[in-house]
């Protein structure tokens, strides 16, 4: 990956750190986690658009869907967004460590940034719940009437309705750790087969290849657009409502 990413012209910088999470009782999770970051640098930069997916799997699936949609989709990014012309904003491109385990390489990442970090930062996380089906856009942070037009281009499976319901569910992404660190932004992923998820047919086998395709693609228009805009107006935005209708996102305030 790093090989791929250096041929690219980029320049992979390793993010390593040791992580502990309090548990319950007298429990503590702790690992010594490595992180690549790399970053496509904007021509006149007001923040950054932060691409995030983890390299790490499960016990009892192979992960070729949780995450490897994730981290092929980044990849392919990079490629294009290095092939065309350079993007406004910095393009960050953060390929995680440990995200199933306490998410303790993004924790590591976060703790990369040091206190004082003010950039304005927007996340697009990518993430995988089974094997088949469209790209579904399931968790926005604060500002969401920002975030959510930036998805014109090329419209995930969304609506502000399964954003409310995720948001009261218990499960964790690296997501939830960026957004309690101040950040804001979408999490995507693919949810079709759920059977696979976690299980021996996350592999090569069972991954559908348009669902590759599809969550690529729509990463990819949100990242174009949001590295387009001034990402300093982003906090000055308001929450929003959206669904689908047919092939458009409708969306307001
Ligand atoms: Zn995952």
């Amino acid at each position: 990956m790093r090989d791929r990413l250096s041929d690219l012209g980029l320049k992979p910088v390793e993010i390593e750190g040791t992580e502990t999470v309090p548990g319950d009782g007298a429990s503590h999770l702790a690992g010594r986690v490595h992180d690549i970051s790399v970053t496509v640098p904007g021509r006149s930069s007001t923040g950054q658009v932060l691409l995030v997916a983890h390299t790490d799997s499960v016990l009892t699936g192979p992960g070729a869907s949780d995450d490897g949609l994730g981290v092929s989709s980044l990849l392919e990014i990079a490629r294009i967004l290095t092939q065309g012309p350079r993007p406004r904003n910095d393009v960050v491109l953060l390929f995680t460590d440990s995200e199933e385990t306490g998410q303790l390489g993004v924790r590591a990442y976060v703790h990369s940034l040091g206190k004082a970090d003010e950039t304005p930062r927007v996340v697009l996380n990518l993430e995988a719940r089974g094997t088949a089906g469209r790209a579904v856009m399931f968790e926005t942070g604060d500002h969401s009437s920002a975030l959510v037009k930036a998805l014109g281009g090329h419209p995930p499976v969304a609506t502000s309705l399964s954003a409310e319901v995720y948001r009261r569910l218990p499960n964790d992404t690296d997501f939830t750790q960026l957004r309690k660190a101040g950040m804001t932004g979408l999490n995507f992923a693919v949810i079709g087969d759920s059977a696979d998820y976690h299980a021996p047919g996350d592999d090569l086998a069972h991954v559908h290849p348009g669902s590759l395709q599809d969550l690529g693609d729509t990463v990819l228009a949100a990242a174009h657009r949001l590295s387009a805009t001034d990402l300093r107006d982003v906090t000055r935005s308001s929450d929003a409502t959206w669904f689908n209708v047919g092939p458009l996102l409708v969306r307001y305030p």
